[in-house]
């Protein structure tokens, strides 16, 4: 395949026919806050930057010209071999519970924030390098990523936004032309990632830890203006970001679990303050349903596994609640009233996250009312499902053909390994969805916008990785990105992307991008 879309450019080609100058129009909001908030630093230059991709439509809603991007000025700024027109670039400082343990200083050690965009739906976005060197962060790293993880976080995190659950982005990556030393030797690069901000819960840990109660309070004002500035107008702002937050955090984790996606290291660095899945490294999905399902291999004792999400996500909220108590504690006169009031924050967690994770499985079964009775009915599925060991996103999609009538169980059977476990189930199933009266063409359309057909399955993200890193194809990478990024379509000559791994190709096992 010789289609430039697939070749990378090779910085310093003649590539001045479609130079255009990067703009990126940045803000610099967080380099406006203390100097004690970061480091600043300049990216150091790798030896040979290409581009592997840029993300069109991404660019596009960021008013960024694509093309400026891809040319070699462009991949010399997503590289960070040269720093934009504007760009102030900082390493964030922030500190985080690791599985269960505190860290009081952790940090961008191998990420810099170059700047802020406005996006065209008018909220503004933090521009970043991840594997752009060491920083003041960095400790024993050497502050660069490998081509594989780089790979994993484009494909995984284009696919949750196409899926419809808040994530950072992939704007673009690049080769560096140098070698990571991992395990083994690999190939470098460097991602260039979009968010909506990158505060974590280990941003106020990290002030908290301090005992610095300005700067707790500074980074609160500016987390409420960027992200809940509803709150405010409360009369406890504080209190009313916790809510914000814990909302948020319980609505982002009933979508993974409907979808099967298991974070793997859910750490209090991991957590945004703005809601959105971050840090993609031991990241995948469920193929046969198991509730016990634990990828990364670092957490050996399943505390990140996916039926234990709910709670870690609850945990996290409550470093958060823990960490903002010395400026909660003003608002609510005192102490006592403060510690009251954090806990009902995190009360809420609970029934936020069972409501929506409900209604959610309601739109998966093509449930249109609400009756008491559906808990059972989805919560029998998803313990036949896991008894028979079935593919979880295929059960569901399969399901919207089952809804058009009987002649479509026999797909849904037969990813039972008992298929006569499925019957008693369907024919439960029937009598609910009869009770309503819903045209079948339109509970069709609503369950196939709510069962994507296609997830980035393991082994194909695995495949995708090995032919960029032995073989310098990216081919695989941009074929199985376009499938994803397109989740809910039927495209039936793409159906080899939506079948479970073979034993031989399953992946039981993911490893942190480090
Ligand atoms: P993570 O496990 O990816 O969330 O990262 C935890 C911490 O380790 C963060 O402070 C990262 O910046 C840092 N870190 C991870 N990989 C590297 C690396 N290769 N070089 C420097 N710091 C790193
Ligand atoms: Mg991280």
């Amino acid at each position: 395949m010789s289609s430039p879309d697939y070749t990378p450019i090779a910085y310093g080609d003649d590539s001045d026919s479609h130079r255009v100058a990067v703009h990126f129009g940045f803000v610099n909001t967080y380099a406006r806050l203390p100097e004690h908030f970061y480091s600043r630093l300049v990216p150091i230059p790798v030896a040979a930057p290409r581009l592997i991709k840029v993300n069109v439509e991404l660019a596009r809603n960021l008013h960024l010209n694509a093309d400026a991007l891809a040319s070699a000025e462009g991949v010399e700024v997503l590289a960070g071999n040269r720093v934009a027109a504007g760009s102030e670039p900082i390493a964030l400082a922030y500190a985080g519970h690791q599985f269960g343990y505190f860290v009081p200083q952790l940090g961008d050690g191998r990420a810099i924030l170059l700047g802020e965009v406005l996006g065209s739906d008018g909220v503004r976005y933090d521009i970043q390098l991840k594997g752009s060197g060491p920083t003041a962060f960095s400790r024993r790293g050497d502050g660069r990523a490998a081509l594989g993880p780089v790979l994993r976080e484009y494909i995984v995190s284009e696919a949750m936004a196409a899926l419809g659950v808040p994530t950072t982005r992939a704007l673009a990556a690049v080769t560096t032309g140098e070698r990571v030393m991992r395990e083994t030797i690999l190939p470098g690069a460097v991602l260039a990632r979009v968010a909506a901000s990158h505060l974590r819960v280990g941003t106020f840990q990290y002030f908290a830890a301090k005992g610095d109660i300005e700067g707790l309070r500074t980074l609160a004002n500016y987390a409420i203006a960027r992200h809940y500035p509803e709150a405010a107008q409360a009369k406890q702002p504080i209190r009313s970001l916790l809510d914000g937050v814990v909302t948020r955090q319980a609505h982002l984790v009933a979508q993974w679990m409907l979808l099967g996606f298991v974070h793997g290291v859910m750490n209090t660095d991991n957590t945004s303050i703005s809601g959105e899945t971050i840090d993609y490294g031991p990241c995948a999905f469920i193929e046969a349903y198991d509730p016990g399902t634990v990828f990364s291999s670092i957490d050996a004792n399943g505390r990140y596994g996916y039926s234990n999400q709910p709670a870690a996500a609850h945990w996290n909220l409550a470093r958060l609640a823990e960490a903002l108590l010395p400026i909660m504690v003003q608002e609510a006169g005192s102490e006592e009233a403060a510690l009251d009031s954090a806990t009902q924050a995190l009360t809420a967690f609970e029934p936020l996250f069972k409501v929506a994770r409900m209604a959610g499985l309601r739109k998966k079964l093509g449930l249109f009312s609400e009756r008491e009775e559906d808990v059972a009915l989805a919560e029998n599925l998803l313990q036949c499902m896991a008894a028979n060991r079935a593919d979880f996103t295929l059960t569901f999609r399969r399901l919207c053909d089952a809804a058009s009538g009987t002649e479509g169980d026999a797909s849904v059977r037969a990813l039972f390994a008992h298929p006569e476990a499925y019957d008693a189930w369907a024919a439960a199933w029937r009598l609910r969805l009869e009770g309503e009266m819903i045209l079948t063409e339109v509970r069709v359309e609503s369950m196939r916008r709510s069962n994507p057909k296609f997830i980035p399955r393991n082994h194909l993200v695995q495949a995708v990785i090995d032919a960029a890193v032995m073989r310098q194809d990216f081919l695989p990478f941009e074929e199985l990105l376009d499938v994803v990024t397109h989740p809910f379509e039927d495209r039936p000559e793409k159906d080899r992307y939506a079948t479970p791994a073979s034993p031989e190709e399953c992946v039981t096992q993911t490893f942190c991008g480090t």
